[in-house]
């Protein structure tokens, strides 16, 4: 790792939302001279607040940056991203793509930015906004080798577990399958939740069995009680997001020609309750949608 990118080097982070700022912070931390910038002066203005250096347009961002990490909405607003930086990236400059973008999109953008000699890897994150400020996310990351040698320095400053899920775009793919397997999952409690409730049980107490019991997954031990029975739906990961990753796994099922019910069922249902509630919903307000779904 002797070409390894290490601090003090500039590094711009593009987009300053719930996870930019906080994974950005951890750059800052680590010893980077990180540039932040977003489209929305409210989300600059945010990260220049924790003393932070933000630039007022893309270009000025990653004219310097050694490394760019990106956490943008879709893979469509990467490669919209992409193509205003272009111009502007300093020779060598390497690509990180850290959003939650369609595999598919990855692996064509990907091309075209490494056939004109700019290196570019894909690596997703999950834990959320909690494990994104104290710096021990999960990074599946997709691509190659040397280049991700090179940036395993940020990948540790941000993240505790990286895994390297292959080639460019796999890392993308992993992380839409993972947050179909969480979606599904809190669908799944919820509506136990509701029938147990009504039928008499403790909410409070149906978490703590379902968490001894074989029901226990990464909703009941870290939902249900914390964002949906005491309703706060706090935790920083809006539910369109969710719908988008839930709809980019059930997408490529699709593309593969594997049947997957399930996930068919799933895409829709949390594309219907990203429709119904508003754009700001965090995902585990899901039970507030499925509250107005007509009795069975
Ligand atoms: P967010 O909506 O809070 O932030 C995205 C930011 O990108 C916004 O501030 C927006 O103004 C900015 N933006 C949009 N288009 C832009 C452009 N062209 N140039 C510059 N900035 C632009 O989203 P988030 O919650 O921070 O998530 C970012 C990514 O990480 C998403 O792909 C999401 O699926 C993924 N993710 C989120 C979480 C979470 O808990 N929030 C967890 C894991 C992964």
């Amino acid at each position: 790792m002797s070409n390894a990118i290490v601090p003090p080097a500039a590094v711009a982070v593009i987009g300053l939302g719930n996870m930019g700022v906080p994974m950005g912070a951890c750059l800052i931390k680590a010893g980077y001279a990180v540039t932040g910038f977003d489209l929305l002066e409210t989300a600059r203005r945010r990260f220049a607040a924790t003393g932070a250096r933000v630039a007022d347009d893309m270009a000025t961002a990653v004219a310097a940056a050694e490394v760019v990490i990106m956490l943008l909405p879709n893979g469509k607003i990467v490669r919209e991203a992409v193509t205003a930086m272009r111009p502007h990236l300093r020779p060598g400059a390497i690509v990180v793509d850290m959003s939650s973008s369609d595999p598919i999109g990855t692996r064509s953008l990907g091309e075209e930015l490494i056939a004109a000699g700019t290196a570019f890897i894909d690596a997703p994150v999950s834990g959320g906004v909690r494990r994104a400020v104290t710096g021990t996310l999960a990074i599946m990351v997709g691509g190659d080798a040397a280049t991700i040698d090179r940036v395993g320095p940020l990948l540790s400053a941000m993240g505790k577990s990286i895994f390297r899920t292959g080639a460019l775009g796999s890392g993308h793919a992993m992380k839409a399958l993972n947050n179909y397997v969480s979606a599904a999952g809190l669908v799944a409690a919820v509506e136990a939740l509701r029938v147990g409730r009504k039928f008499g049980l403790d909410p409070a107490l149906m978490a703590d069995i379902l968490n001894a019991s074989s029901g226990k997954n990464n909703t009941t031990e870290l939902k249900l009680k914390q964002f949906i029975i005491s309703e706060t739906f706090d935790d920083g990961f809006p539910l369109r997001l969710m719908a988008k990753d839930v709809r980019t796994a059930d997408d490529m099922a699709q593309a593969l020609g594997i049947a997957t019910p399930l996930a068919d069922l799933c895409a829709g249902l949390w594309e219907a309750a990203a429709r119904a509630l508003n754009e700001r919903a965090n995902h585990t307000e899901m039970i507030r949608y499925m509250e107005r779904l007509p009795k069975a």
